[in-house]
């Protein structure tokens, strides 16, 4: 969570007591003034509007918006069902053809129904396998489903070096489908039990539910059938990795709540590795109080737009993990280093500082120690002796608020100046 005037209730079943939306179940949230039902996935109304007020949830308005959205909930299923059906009955054909404007595979015979549209004809086995390398693009939607696939390179690096370093029997790939399609290439295959929990429908024509279910990770709603997937591969599993990559602005302590109802009363030991700016430190702490941050800089495709707004820091995507940070190889030996004091790999421009016992640096610019403030800055900022912490020059708290008293003289002033 990103507002700390706004609580999620978790204490009923959200299952069977919350209105739900196209995303699912709607969660409780409480905040000094009121409690309402608003969507798991959507922070922003245009994007998801339900919004129902706890104490009015019986009026009847609010059971006509809860209708209204009931309904669209039953349309997304049955499109995922009609993607499903098509799926298994194109899987024998040797011509199939994808519909990116309608996100449909197609057959021949129905090619005039998608004439204008862009599409791309007879798939080739590998676009069948890898469509999130050779043929969907991400989707952009700014918070609720915005995806951004991992560059090819970290897609390696994680593969080969940070997975050969557990013992996990299975790999639950949570909204990253460039990792679990890798997985999946016949180099790696047999070496893990692979599953994606993903809300991206369009995988649905490419993956049956004995590898993929529709999943929203802010409620731990199922969208598609789950006896495969609970009967066969969780109760299998003893001991897997959760690999999850959240769009930044969810709540975390929805995703936590999430993941703890998946595996927590099957008996099922497990790691996590979760994907998210390093500026988001801290509610990730309150959510997942055992993940660490490393300081690798995780790398998404040039075509995405978080790729626009880097600067000269670069990505700004940190993996958060419970995994012993001693254990995860760097992701290059040109970039980073070994710290002895910390026993994890940090970039070479974080030094190792004595005083915090750390290596402290965030954004993998340079930090020094201010023996005034007892902790590590960012290195451009200066302690400033007015309001007796660094901060960058201009940029005085105190003089600020000198400014404002000004003004407010002036103000004062002028309404005197008026009244006479
Ligand atoms: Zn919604
Ligand atoms: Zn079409
Ligand atoms: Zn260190
Ligand atoms: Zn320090
Ligand atoms: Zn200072
Ligand atoms: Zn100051």
């Amino acid at each position: 969570m990103t507002n700390a005037s706004i609580e999620v209730d978790f204490s009923d079943d959200i299952e069977t007591d919350h209105p739900r939306c196209v995303h699912g179940p709607t969660l409780l949230f409480r905040s000094s003034t009121e409690r309402f039902f608003a969507c798991s996935a959507c922070r922003d109304r245009q994007e998801c509007d339900i919004y129902i007020p706890y104490e009015k949830r019986s009026s009847k308005a609010s059971k006509r918006i809860i209708k209204q959205h009931a309904i669209e909930y039953k349309r997304f299923k049955e499109h995922i069902q009609t993607i499903q059906k098509n799926r298994v009955k194109f899987s024998k054909q040797s011509h199939i053809h994808y519909c990116s404007t309608c996100s449909l595979l197609f057959l021949e015979v129905n090619q005039s129904e998608h004439a204008d549209h862009d599409y791309s004809e007879s798939l080739t086995r590998r676009q069948y396998h890898q469509p999130c390398r050779y043929l969907l693009q991400p989707l952009e939607k700014k918070r609720t489903n915005a995806q951004f696939f991992f560059s090819q390179t970290f897609i390696d690096y994680f593969i080969t070096k940070l997975l050969s370093q557990g013992s996990w029997d299975s790999i639950i790939c949570i909204g990253c489908p460039t990792i679990f399609e890798n997985l999946n290439r016949p180099e790696h295959k047999n070496k893990f039990r692979t599953y994606l929990l993903d809300y991206d429908h369009r995988l649905c024509s490419f993956y049956s539910s004995k590898r993929m279910l529709i999943y929203n990770m802010f409620n731990g709603h199922i969208f598609s059938k789950t006896k495969f997937f609970y009967g066969q591969f969780l109760f299998n599993t003893k001991n897997c990795l959760i690999v999850i990559d959240p769009p930044f602005g969810g709540f975390h302590r929805a995703l936590a709540y999430s993941i703890d109802k998946l595996v927590s009363s099957r008996n099922i030991t497990h790691n996590l590795i979760l994907f998210n700016p390093y500026f988001l430190e801290k509610w990730i702490s309150d959510a997942f109080p055992s993940l660490k941050m490393l300081d690798y800089k995780v790398e998404y495709t040039s075509n995405s737009s978080l790729h626009l707004c880097r600067g000269k820091k670069g990505s700004p995507v940190r993996m958060f993990t419970d995994i012993c940070p001693s254990k995860c190889p760097p992701l290059d030996d040109v970039n980073y280093k070994y710290c002895f004091e910390c026993n994890r790999y940090t970039l070479l421009t974080n030094q190792h500082c004595f005083q915090c016992q750390s290596c402290t640096s965030k954004d993998g610019l340079p930090y020094k120690h201010c023996l005034l403030c007892q902790r590590c800055v960012k290195s451009e900022r200066v302690h400033c002796m007015k309001c007796n912490v660094c901060h960058l020059k201009d940029q005085c708290m105190t003089e600020t608020t000198k400014r404002t008293c000004q003004m407010s003289d002036k103000e004062e002033n002028r309404k005197k100046f008026k009244n006479k």
